[in-house]
């Protein structure tokens, strides 16, 4: 892999033919993802494009001439012209290949994907999901030298990695980033030699063979697989929701919160997550409309007070979104009175939805015992109904769902496995 700088980028880049540049940083853990899944297309595809890598830090800038605002960032090149397609953070293989598929002809794409070889790894553990829970079992697993990967469909850190401040995790006197702490559980896990596959593809996973595929082409065998999927937010299910979704209706506060500077917003729910993210919201945002289905909020008693307190939110309580529309820069809630049956209109510049999540099973919810909400159910041990798969975290059956209770099942898991394998 060529790296450059860039006095070099006129006659290596500029000059003709097929390029991807790779804008890397160093501690940067997404860029030490993207490293082996780079080398490895530069190998397959290098024939026919140039593959660049070039340090940021030291080409501040070019990169930012050339709009490059995290790391890693790909672009891409066509005899000299830039191309729309970038890239950044947790960049997937099956990505990269897609846009580099497209600036090939047909016939040499098919002659690139014969070269393509399975592999094939051995482990004693799959840990299938990075946040707390996964992360928790790779450290456990890795003091008691058991061979582990960490398999994620994302960069490592879970939900915690998006909760801007956590102020409940022992150890703590103020509150942390959400995104440290899962930055230093993971790094702490990594450090100890835990394997990590992560921003990757998972296109298969056979429980019974205990058998993962990744990115198409890469199976991963091992004698335990530790399930640490977590959830995913629920969607309200209301037309105009999917439409919008990302393009002004969102779920995650910390991800998108700062881009309503002075502007109104919407926020529905009413449990903890909705309460706490409204007052995150309104560091940034001039007014803030709740809606909540009940007539009280269901979360803690500390946070509903502070929202209280806060002159820029006000509540619907006994309201419920029937449809968003977008007209113009604006999006228009419809929502129903749920006593009177009465609509109305509520005009903002964005939504942020927070109705509770929902467990990730989609692989192989067919396979293992689930509570009636779809929860894993798991034994003392963490094992499910199948020998030799455990569950942990957000993702099992339990009352509480926390990043303690994440790290706690992933404790045990880790400790259960460690001595059946020894
Ligand atoms: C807005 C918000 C604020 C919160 N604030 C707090 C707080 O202040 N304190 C607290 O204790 N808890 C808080 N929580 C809850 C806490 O974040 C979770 O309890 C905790 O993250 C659960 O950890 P986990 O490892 O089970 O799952 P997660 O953190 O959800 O991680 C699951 C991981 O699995 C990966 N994954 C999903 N599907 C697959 C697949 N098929 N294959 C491979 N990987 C997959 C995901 O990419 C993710 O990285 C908050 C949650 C939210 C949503």
């Amino acid at each position: 892999m060529k790296e450059i700088t860039s006095s070099e980028f006129e006659s290596e880049v500029l000059a003709g033919g097929k390029v991807v540049l790779d804008f890397y940083s160093t501690e940067c853990p997404p860029c030490e993802a993207l490293a082996p899944k780079f080398e490895n297309l530069a190998s397959l595809y290098g024939k026919d494009i140039k593959f660049f890598k070039m340090f940021r830090q030291q080409n501040k800038p070019l990169a930012e001439k050339l709009g490059v605002k995290s790391s890693p960032t790909l672009l891409f090149f066509d005899n000299g012209v830039q191309l729309p397609k970038t890239f950044s953070g947790g960049i997937k293989r099956s990505d990269i290949i897609h846009q580099l598929d497209s600036m090939l002809p047909e016939e040499r794409v098919k002659e690139i994907k014969m070269l393509i070889k399975p592999s094939v790894s051995e482990y004693d553990v799959i840990i299938l999901g990075a946040g707390p829970g996964g992360l928790t079992a790779g450290l456990y697993l890795c003091q008691s030298k058991v061979n582990t990967v960490l398999v994620d469909i994302a960069l490592p850190g879970g939900q915690v990695s998006t909760t801007h401040s956590v102020s409940n995790y022992p150890g703590f006197i103020e509150p942390q980033p959400g995104y440290m702490l899962s930055h230093n559980m993971s790094e702490q896990t990594k450090q100890c030699g835990t394997v990590y596959k992560v921003a990757v593809d998972v296109t298969k996973i056979d429980l019974e063979k205990k058998e993962v595929v990744i990115d198409e082409f890469e199976t991963i065998k091992a004698k335990k697989i530790i399930i640490a999927t977590g959830t995913s937010p629920n969607l309200m299910g209301v037309p105009g929701e999917k439409d919008l979704k990302g393009k002004g209706i969102s779920y995650c506060a910390t991800c998108d919160a700062k881009y309503y500077g002075d502007k109104e917003v919407v926020v529905i729910g009413g449990g903890n997550s909705a309460v706490e993210e409204a007052d995150f919201i309104s560091k940034f945002a001039s007014k803030i409309t709740m809606v909540h289905q009940f007539d009280a909020f269901t979360a803690n008693k500390q946070a509903q007070e502070k929202l209280f307190a806060n002159p820029k939110i006000s509540t619907l309580f006994e309201h419920e979104p029937r449809s968003f529309v977008r007209e113009g820069d604006k999006i228009i809630t419809e929502v129903e009175n749920l006593k009177t049956k009465k609509i109305s209109k509520l005009v903002s510049d964005g939504v942020f939805v927070f109705i509770g999540m929902k467990p990730n099973i989609e692989l192989f919810k067919d396979k293992l015992e689930l509570d009636k909400w779809g929860y894993i159910k798991t034994n003392e041990d963490m094992q499910t109904s199948m020998l030799g798969v455990y569950a942990v975290g957000d993702v099992i059956s339990k009352k509480y769902r926390q990043i303690t209770t994440a790290v706690a099942d992933g404790t045990i898991a880790a400790i259960a496995i460690a001595k059946e394998l020894d």
